[in-house]
């Protein structure tokens, strides 16, 4: 039973989605309805060809197609598609993958104000919210803008069939790391830890089944519907320890993204539960373990998924580094660690330990 004991603020996502098998038949309809007449369809290189598809169904009406989009939205990436929107008088961005590419059409967006259009190809969950990381100099910085906020959302669940099993499983552990720090946000709310639970339990029952047939498609529905919840509850809330500790170790070590969330997630877990373990203890319930760090750290072993930094490219001399770096400023978490506590912590991630809760 849901105890609405406290007062609290909800903000809801201000965007239109459209979701289910084949959707994508719809994009022509969306563009018509905002009015617009020349789309720019956006991919990274490997998903060009879909991207050309695309564009083939929207017909003679569209911009061009650029394909050059990639992980942490570099900065020269982005002025090269500007380019392009110049040159071809684009009014809006069709994107269509995962983080990498909707990340462009938010970068796009924040300079031109350009409507945005997506059409998600991973769990990573960037659609539903207005934050964009940009990467220029070695350095990522991430703002919160309105303008960046897609507008539209077209889910289709045919999309995700060709995700390949190792991506299925650490991006949708990507996503359910925005839903766990959704519970025990600092502006946490009953509908928000709502569409988290929902959405971990969705994508928990799904992934599984994914990574023995990935081309079940009442499992991939199931795990886009999870994966748009826990999107959603990152748009929604602040996040804490775990996405600080991911953005240090991604930013400063270069390991990838998704990977990094599934081996980082079950040690915060485990550390944040001693401070609030009636928030966590829904998570360990939907997963049937004794806790909720131990239920993840399960999760990611039954997919076959990282869970050992050593063994995703992380240097063991980067530990001291990544301590300090985690601790320089302050952020809000539901429990204050020291240096040392994160050195443990990331000790445990390193060498891929069971956690203890
Ligand atoms: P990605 O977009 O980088 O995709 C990884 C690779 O998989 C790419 O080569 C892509 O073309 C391919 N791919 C994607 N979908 C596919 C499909 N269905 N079939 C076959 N291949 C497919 O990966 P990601 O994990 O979705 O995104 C990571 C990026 O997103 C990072 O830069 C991260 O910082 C960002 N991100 C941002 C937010 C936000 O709110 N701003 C949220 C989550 C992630």
């Amino acid at each position: 039973m849901v105890r609405i004991d406290e007062s609290f603020v909800y903000n809801s996502i201000p965007n239109r989605v459209v979701f289910g098998f084949g959707t994508s038949a719809r994009l022509g309809e969306e563009v018509l309805r905002l009015g617009l007449k020349r789309p720019l369809v956006l991919s990274t290189p490997e998903q060009k060809r879909d991207a050309e598809a695309l564009a083939a169904k929207l017909g003679a009406d569209i911009a061009g197609i650029f394909s050059g989009a990639t992980m942490h939205t570099p900065v020269d990436v982005t002025e090269k598609a500007m380019a392009v929107v110049a040159e071809t008088k684009a009014d809006c961005v069709i994107a269509l993958g995962g983080g990498s590419t909707t990340g462009l059409g938010k970068a796009i967006a924040l300079r031109t104000d350009l409507l945005q259009i997506v059409l998600p190809t991973t769990y990573a969950g960037s659609e539903m919210t207005n934050i964009l990381g940009e990467t220029s100099g070695g350095l990522k910085k991430t703002l919160r803008s309105p303008k960046v906020q897609p507008e539209v959302i077209i889910y289709d669940v045919d999309f995700t069939l060709t995700l390949p099993v190792g991506l299925s499983s650490t991006s949708g552990m990507n996503a359910i790391a925005h839903a766990v720090e959704g519970l025990y946000a600092q502006d946490r709310n009953p509908i928000v830890s709502l569409m988290a639970l929902e959405g971990i339990r969705a994508l928990a029952e799904s992934l599984p089944v994914i990574v023995k047939q990935p081309q079940d498609r009442e499992a991939r529905a199931k795990a886009l519907y999870g994966a748009w919840l826990c999107g959603a509850v990152l748009g929604s809330v602040g996040m804490a320890l775990h996405h600080k500790l991911c953005h240090v170790l991604g930013g400063s070590f270069d390991l990838p993204h998704a990977e990094t969330h599934t081996v980082v997630l079950p040690h915060v877990v485990s550390f944040n539960a001693q401070a609030v373990p009636e928030l966590l203890a829904p998570v360990a319930e939907i997963l049937h373990a004794d806790g909720p760090g131990q239920g993840l750290f399960d999760l990611a072993k039954k997919l076959n998924a990282p869970t050992a930094l050593k063994d995703i490219r992380m240097p063991a001399d980067g530990l001291d580094k990544a301590s300090a770096i985690a601790t320089e400023s302050p952020y809000y978490n539901p429990r204050q660690p020291t240096r040392d506590q994160i050195r443990a912590l990331l000790d445990d991630a390193f060498n891929g330990r069971r956690p203890e809760r």
